[in-house]
C-alpha cells in the first residue's frame, strides 16, 4: 500500500526546537519516536497530521541510567534497549520479562516504551507493569516540565494527560527493594506480532501492599484496587506467601475490578476466566520469586 500524504518531516535536534515546531502547529502535528503505532495509524488514516515532528536526532533521550534509587527511561528507549540492559536485569527484571512478550525483535527495536504509554492502547504491554512499579512519566512543554503519576495517565482507549504542545521526555521508575519479586503474564492467539488478549502484571514487596494491574481487559490499563484491598487486609508472609484461601478470594474478586469486551481477539467470558487463571499464576511466581526462588524472569507463564 502507498502512503501518499502531503506532509511536512521535521527532524528538529534539541527538544526546544521540537517544542517550538509544537507551538506553531495548529494542532495537527504528530510526534514520531519508532512510529510502530504511528505510521499503520496514518496508513489507514485514523491520524492524519499535517507535520510530523521526527524525536530521534534530539541527543540525550535513549539514556537508560540509574540514579539513586530511580530508574530512568529517555523517551526514545526501546524494549530491545529493556531487553538487552544488564542494569535492567539486575535492578527491574520485571521490565525485561514484559520487553520480552512484545511483539517480534523487529517491532521491538524501533517500537519505545514511552511510545507505547502515549498511544495507550487499552492492551499496551508497558501500561500494568508501569502501573505495579509506580513509574512517573515526564513532560516538557513551552510551559516547563511537569511529571505525571503513571496511575494519573491514561484517559481512554488512545488517550491521556498528554497536553497540545507537550513532549514526554521519559518515565522515572522507583527501583522497589531488592527482597521484592514481581510477574508479568500475558495472554494472546498466538506468539509473535499480536496485541495481548489480557494481561496481568504483580509486584510483591514483603512489608509493603502487593500491587496488581491488568491490561486488555478495560479501556485502559488498571490497578486492580479490589484484588490488591483483599490481598492486603490478609497479609503476606515472607515464608509462605499468601494463604492459598486468601488467593482464591482474590482471583474470585477479579471480575469486579475489571471490564472485559469481546472483540476479534478473544471473549468477554474468556478474558475475565483467563484473568483468573493469570493472577494465581502471577502472584504465584512474584511470591516465590521475593521468596529467592520461582521460575526464571522471562518464562512465559501461560
Ligand atoms: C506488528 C505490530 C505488533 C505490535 N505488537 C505489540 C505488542 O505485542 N505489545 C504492545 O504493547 N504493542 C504492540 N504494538 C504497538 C506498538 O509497537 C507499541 O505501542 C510501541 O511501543 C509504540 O512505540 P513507538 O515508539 O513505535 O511509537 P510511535 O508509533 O512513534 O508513536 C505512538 C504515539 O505516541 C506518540 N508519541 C511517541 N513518542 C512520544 C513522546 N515522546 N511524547 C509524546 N508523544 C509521543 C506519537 O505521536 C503517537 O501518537 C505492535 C505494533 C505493530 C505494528
Amino acid at each position: 500500500m502507498t502512503l501518499a500524504l502531503d506532509l511536512a518531516y521535521v527532524a528538529p535536534t534539541t527538544l526546544d526546537d521540537a517544542l517550538l515546531v509544537l507551538d506553531e502547529g495548529d494542532g495537527r502535528t504528530a510526534l514520531l519516536a519508532g512510529g510502530t503505532d504511528l505510521v499503520p495509524w496514518m496508513r489507514d488514516a485514523q491520524v492524519l497530521p499535517d507535520r510530523v515532528v521526527d524525536l530521534k536526532r534530539i541527543p540525550g533521550l535513549r539514556e537508560l541510567a540509574l540514579s539513586g534509587g530511580t530508574l530512568r527511561l529517555g523517551c526514545l528507549v526501546t524494549f530491545t534497549d529493556v531487553l538487552t540492559s544488564s542494569l535492567v536485569r539486575d535492578r527491574l527484571p520485571i521490565l525485561v520479562e514484559m520487553a520480552g512478550h512484545v511483539a517480534s525483535v523487529g517491532i521491538r527495536n524501533r517500537a519505545t516504551v514511552v511510545g507505547n504509554l502515549c498511544s495507550a492502547l487499552p492492551s499496551g504491554d508497558a501500561g500494568p507493569v508501569l502501573l505495579v512499579l509506580g513509574a512517573d512519566v515526564q513532560l516538557v512543554g513551552r510551559c516547563g516540565r511537569r511529571t505525571v503519576p503513571i496511575d494519573a495517565w491514561f484517559a481512554g482507549p488512545r488517550r491521556t494527560a498528554l497536553a497540545p504542545g507537550e513532549i514526554v521526555t521519559g518515565v522515572t521508575i522507583p527501583v522497589p527493594d531488592p527482597g521484592h519479586g514481581a510477574a508479568f503474564a500475558r495472554l494472546s492467539r498466538y506468539r509473535g506480532e499480536d496485541l495481548a488478549q489480557a494481561s496481568v502484571a504483580v509486584l510483591v514487596v514483603p512489608g509493603q501492599a502487593t500491587r496488581v494491574a491488568f491490561a486488555a481487559v478495560a479501556p485502559t490499563p488498571l490497578r486492580a484496587r479490589r484484588v490488591e484491598r483483599i490481598l492486603a487486609a490478609d497479609g503476606f508472609d515472607p515464608t509462605g506467601g499468601f494463604a492459598p484461601e486468601v488467593v482464591e478470594r482474590a482471583v474470585r474478586s477479579v471480575g469486579d475490578d475489571i471490564a472485559p469486551i469481546t472483540d476479534l481477539r478473544a471473549g468477554d467470558r474468556y478474558r475475565l476466566r483467563m484473568c483468573e487463571v493469570m493472577l494465581r499464576r502471577a502472584l504465584a511466581a512474584a511470591t516465590a520469586r521475593a521468596a529467592g526462588g520461582g521460575p526464571a524472569y522471562g518464562t512465559s507463564l501461560m
